[in-house]
């Protein structure tokens, strides 16, 4: 699928995001909740053996990638499923409609994916008059308000109770609640409908098991058990850094990711899915499709940012980040905000265009502290951050003041005259450079360090 080629406008985003009340109160409920269930989670456990053993996993499955997708191809073909690799969106896009065209599907029941969201899966099968309904709380949630997810676990964290509870009353027609319960009661009556009526099921994968070929799906609420059994077909689509090596490793991940991402135990259902179910005599009436999607990741591969692929999806790195905390997913302009987000996208949509991005992080490392799977996400803001300066892609003004100071660096004559005159042309320099940056800055001390040093 094409995407626009403007550059990510980060800044005017979170400006606007600030200004937004209700959308701070829902951010800092929502993320306030994760972060304490998540300490709480790990509290009692050897987190530092478990990151140490999941980072290991995640990174020999990087380092020997095309052997693990060749081994769970096999294997899953083997186990009765039909495999197909896609090269990018547009190719991944291609195999699912012809898979659901040829079979006569209308209605498909979604459970939340963001690969689909990466490739715009569903305005791609709703262009060819097929129906889509996502099936996760969230993702309804924002699928019917026609928005897009602003978080990965929590696609609706940016909504409080209240707007969710007029938006099914002017969608759905019914009456206004904004109570919880009854918003989730309404939401299963109107989905079971929908599940039972549905031709298709299409699901990602959080693990790709290359030993068996299987696939490891964890949910909340069960409509990922739904998807992938009720319908007659299902299509699972997932990108290739998904595969683990084999059920042993999933069992390290199956206690480490629900604790990292909601503090839980364990997530309240894994399917793990081997092979179309297998009906009446031994013969296969159901068909399980997978769609293994590259997207520039065997590129990435080769590249100094490679182990943004190690990234299991926990959403932890977003929820201690400060500034993803208060400006929420939307202002990031992409499928994947918060500080893995800031490296995944600017490496599959480039720095011309994802650049801006790499501001929304203060570097403080709480991102890196909390990551699972030992992602060095500092090291690889910073990284693309260099390349942002060696690219010419930061503005002119922090250019021209860089190279002033590099200046006046290398020379200390000019640099005790900038000192001392640095005082008295604060306001004129404040009123120059954009965005009041240097209004925020303390003003340059009367009297420089160099200067009271030389009287001791
Ligand atoms: S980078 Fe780490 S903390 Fe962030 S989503 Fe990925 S695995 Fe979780």
């Amino acid at each position: 699928m094409k995407r626009d080629n403007m550059v990510l406008n980060f800044r005017k985003n979170a400006a606007q995001a600030l200004r937004d009340a209700s959308l701070r109160d829902a951010m800092h409920t929502a993320v306030n909740v994760f972060a304490t269930k998540r300490a709480a989670g790990v509290a009692s456990v050897p987190m530092d053996v478990w990151r140490e053993k999941a980072s290991a996993v995640r990174l020999k499955v990087i380092d020997n990638l095309p052997e693990y997708v060749d081994r769970f191809s096999e294997n899953a073909t083997r186990a009765g499923a039909i495999v197909y690799r896609a090269h990018d969106a547009d190719a991944a896009g291609d195999i699912i409609l012809h898979i659901l065209k040829d079979r006569g599907v209308r209605r498909i029941v979604k459970a939340k994916s963001m690969v689909t969201e990466e490739i715009r899966l569903n305005e791609r099968l709703e262009s060819h008059g097929m129906e889509v309904v996502e099936t996760d709380l969230g993702e309804y949630i924002v699928q019917l308000a026609g928005e897009s997810p602003s978080h990965i676990l929590a696609p609706a964290i940016h909504k409080n109770r209240r707007q969710v509870g007029r938006l099914f009353a002017e969608k759905l027609g019914v009456d206004y609640s904004d109570d919880p319960e009854v918003l989730t009661k309404i939401a299963r009556r109107v989905l079971r409908k929908v599940f039972l009526s549905a031709d298709a099921g299409i699901s990602g994968a959080n693990f790709a098991v290359a030993e068996t070929g299987s696939l490891a799906i964890f949910t909340n609420e069960g409509n990922g058990r739904m998807v992938t059994t009720l319908p007659k077909i299902h299509v699972a689509v997932l990108t290739i850094e998904k595969m683990i090596p084999n059920l042993d490793d999933l069992a390290t991940f199956i206690r480490l990711l629900p604790r990292s991402a909601t503090g839980q135990a364990l997530s309240s259902y894994l399917s793990i899915v081997t092979g179309p179910r297998k009906v009446r005599d031994g013969s296969l009436v159901e068909q399980l499709h997978i769609v293994l999607l590259d997207n520039g990741r065997s590129r990435i591969l080769q590249g100094e940012c490679r182990e943004i692929l190690k990234c299991i999806r926990c959403s932890a790195c977003m929820n201690v980040c400060p500034v993803y905390k208060v400006v929420g997913g939307h202002a990031y302009q992409s499928t994947y905000p918060g500080p893995m987000g800031i490296i995944l996208t600017n490496e599959l949509e480039g720095l011309t265009r994802a650049h801006p991005l790499l501001e929304a992080g203060t570097l403080c490392g709480a991102c890196a502290e909390a990551c699972p799977v030992k992602v060095p996400l500092v090291r690889l803001i910073r990284r693309l951050r260099e390349q942002r300066v060696e690219r010419k892609l930061t503005p002119g003004s922090e250019r021209a003041g860089m190279s002033a100071f590099a200046l006046a660096a290398r020379h200390r004559p000019l640099f005790a005259s900038a000192q001392r005159f640095s005082r008295l042309l604060w306001p004129l320099l404040g009123a120059l450079v954009p965005g009041g940056a240097l209004k925020r800055l303390p003003k340059p001390a009367k009297e420089t360090f160099s200067r009271i040093m030389s009287r001791k």
